[in-house]
């Protein structure tokens, strides 16, 4: 077991790092960003086909923020803080797109269903949908 207690405390410090308030936001940031992994694959997994839900853009936003905070303010290094400087305007931008897309999804008058956007009829009783945003008034 004195190899595992070498793992665990090396030098005087645990896993060998010099623990920091920087280095511990940087290893959250490392967390987050990895955990992101773990959901695409676990509703992957669930439906039977491939989907990203929207949890994986904002764990990759919130994950991608604390890595670029670390990068600029503790580490100062310019190819690490290039690597994370715009990688937050695609998942934004995939977040924008996943709101609109539930907010478009239509509500069955006659059996309370929800249907995907644009559909003409409900998928589950066949009533005629209408889309109260497009309907006259
Ligand atoms: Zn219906």
């Amino acid at each position: 077991m004195d190899w595992l207690t070498n793992l665990v405390w090396h030098d005087g410090k645990f896993l060998g790092i010099e623990w920091t308030v920087w280095k511990i936001i940087g290893w959250i940031g490392n967390a987050v960003f990895f955990s992101r992994f773990f959901v695409q694959w676990y509703a992957t997994e669930k439906l039977k086909r491939v989907v990203v839900p929207a949890a994986f853009w904002w764990l990759s936003l919130a994950g991608s923020l604390l890595l670029l905070s670390y990068a600029l303010f503790y580490r100062g290094d310019s190819v690490f803080i290039f690597a994370y400087a715009f990688t937050w305007i695609p998942y934004i931008r995939n977040l924008v797109i996943h709101h609109r897309h539930a907010a478009a999804h239509l509500d069955c008058l006659s059996c309370g269903q929800t249907c995907p956007p644009n559909s003409r009829f409900c998928f589950s009783c066949g009533t005629r949908l209408i889309d109260i945003e497009k309907a006259p008034v």
